[in-house]
């Protein structure tokens, strides 16, 4: 269950912009639902700027009387005979009353509190100013956004939505206006007129208008539509550009891990190259030991079961070494091995290997090397150990045993004939080298 709580968790986190931009946009709408309403409410009985008026202005002769009650204006008529049109109602004045009025394009619905006490329809004028066709103190020039409508019981008070409206026919043509400037305008209304219908009969009527409401919103639909889906773009934009970053952050990590990865792999190839290397050499004297020499012992047998190459083993022995030690210490033993090992190095060639084969024990494999050649070698190394001071205290000989390889023979029995040889100049007095095969020995 916590796993489930956690994953939730890791992907709030991961699109937490998501989620708030949800939310608001939740918000947004719920607030627009049930909020952010816009009223404007119009009650006649207490508004100042109301007039009656009758076709008297154009030349008839139909009468009004105007009362005020607390709830609403009654206005009682008489249409006659006369103009050609008769009507009676009366003129509300907006802002000004001429050129700043209300904006009421911006309602969604407008409600119309009319009881009629009399007989025929109801006209709704929404008198608009446009610029560009008013006359100033001509009022007729204020454009007829027109509605007209039986005031019934049953739809009591009478709602319209504002594009019900339409533009008097009678008033495009008589000023002769372009059709596209004769559609309906309600962005600017510095009149309203509520009077008789176009059919309404001659005789006495009476008309009780509470007045109007105009009811909306705040901000309309399609600017909160534009804004949310402006702010689901931004947190897109903003979200890519988080990404972006992070992607190119996570690469220089990545980057920088590799580097030091191959960093610590080379330093491990070189700790495992020096390891490998110090595991076949002897920590004193710096040559081959035995691991060492087996890898070489194993390429000259092939060298020599493929082509035929003479391969040789001289095996030396430092003579009476055990004295040395318990004369001159330890320490000057193991110079003895150091100074030793310079000197056979410098005198044989890159392609033998010297190999410390144990205590005071060396060995010589030569490659390419029949074994007279050997002899002579381990002859030259002989009269150098002899002449040189290998240490101040004293002289230093060494006795040697010299055998050649046979193809496919076990290396043992090569071991055994050299040691033999070996032992052989030991007990022939020292200080000599003995060859396997060749019996003869120098001095
Ligand atoms: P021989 O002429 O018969 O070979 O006599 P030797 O005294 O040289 O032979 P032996 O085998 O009796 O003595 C070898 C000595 O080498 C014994 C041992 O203490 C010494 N030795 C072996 N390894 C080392 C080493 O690494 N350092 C030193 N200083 N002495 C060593
Ligand atoms: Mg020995
Ligand atoms: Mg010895």
């Amino acid at each position: 269950m916590s796993r489930i709580m956690e994953k939730i968790y890791a992907l709030f986190r991961m699109n937490i912009l998501i989620f708030a931009l949800l939310t608001v946009t939740i918000i947004a709408l719920f607030t627009y639902e049930n909020g952010l309403d816009d009223i404007y409410l119009l009650n006649l009985s207490k508004y100042p700027y109301v007039l009656a008026v009758t076709d008297s202005a154009d030349g008839g002769a139909s009468a009004i009387d105007m009362i005020r009650t607390d709830s609403s204006i009654v206005i009682d008529y008489e249409l006659k005979e006369g103009y050609a049109y008769p009507y009676a109602g009366v003129k509300i004045l907006l802002g000004d009353g001429k050129t700043k009025g209300l904006d009421i394009s911006h309602y969604d619905s407008i409600f119309v509190w009319i009881k009629p006490r009399g007989e025929g329809t109801v006209r709704l004028y929404m008198r608009g100013y446009d610029a560009t066709f008013y006359r100033p103190d001509d009022e007729s020039s204020l454009k007829f956004n027109e509605i007209e409508f039986f005031p019934l019981e049953e739809t009591y008070p009478a709602v319209f939505v504002p594009q019900e409206f339409r533009v008097a026919s009678w008033w495009v043509a008589h000023n002769e206006i372009n059709v596209h400037k004769a559609r309906v305008d309600l962005s600017n209304v510095p009149l309203i007129e509520i009077q008789t219908g176009t059919n309404a009969p001659l005789g006495y009527g009476t008309l009780e208008i509470k007045g109007l409401c105009f009811k909306g919103k705040k901000i309309r639909k399609d600017d909160l539509y534009v804004a949310l889906v402006g702010l689901w773009f931004i947190t897109f934009f903003v979200i890519l550009v988080i990404r972006m970053f992070d992607y190119s952050r996570e690469r220089a990590a990545n980057k920088k891990k590799r580097e030091e990865l191959e960093k610590n792999l080379k330093a491990l190839e070189i700790e495992k190259s020096e390891y490998e290397k110090s595991s076949k050499e002897d920590a004193l004297t710096g040559c081959l030991n035995r691991a060492g020499f087996s890898s070489v012992l194993t390429r000259e047998q092939e060298n020599l079961s493929k082509t035929g190459s003479p391969v040789s083993f001289i095996m030396l022995d430092i003579d009476h070494f055990k004295n040395i030690n318990d004369t001159y210490g330890h320490s000057v033993g193991d110079e003895v091995l150091v100074n030793l090992t310079k000197l056979i190095q410098g005198k044989i060639r890159n392609t033998d290997a010297l190999v410390r084969w144990g205590g005071e024990e060396f060995v010589i494999l030569c490659s390419d090397t029949p074994i007279q050649n050997a002899q002579f070698l381990a002859e030259k190394l002989r009269v150098a150990i002899e002449k040189h001071k290998i240490i101040s205290q004293q002289q230093i000989t060494c006795s040697f045993g010299i055998a050649e390889m046979v193809p496919d023979e076990d290396p043992k029995k090569l071991f055994e004939r050299a040691d033999k040889a070996l032992y052989a100049s030991k007990e022939n007095g020292r200080n000599r080298v003995t060859s396997a095969t060749f019996r003869r020995t120098s001095r």
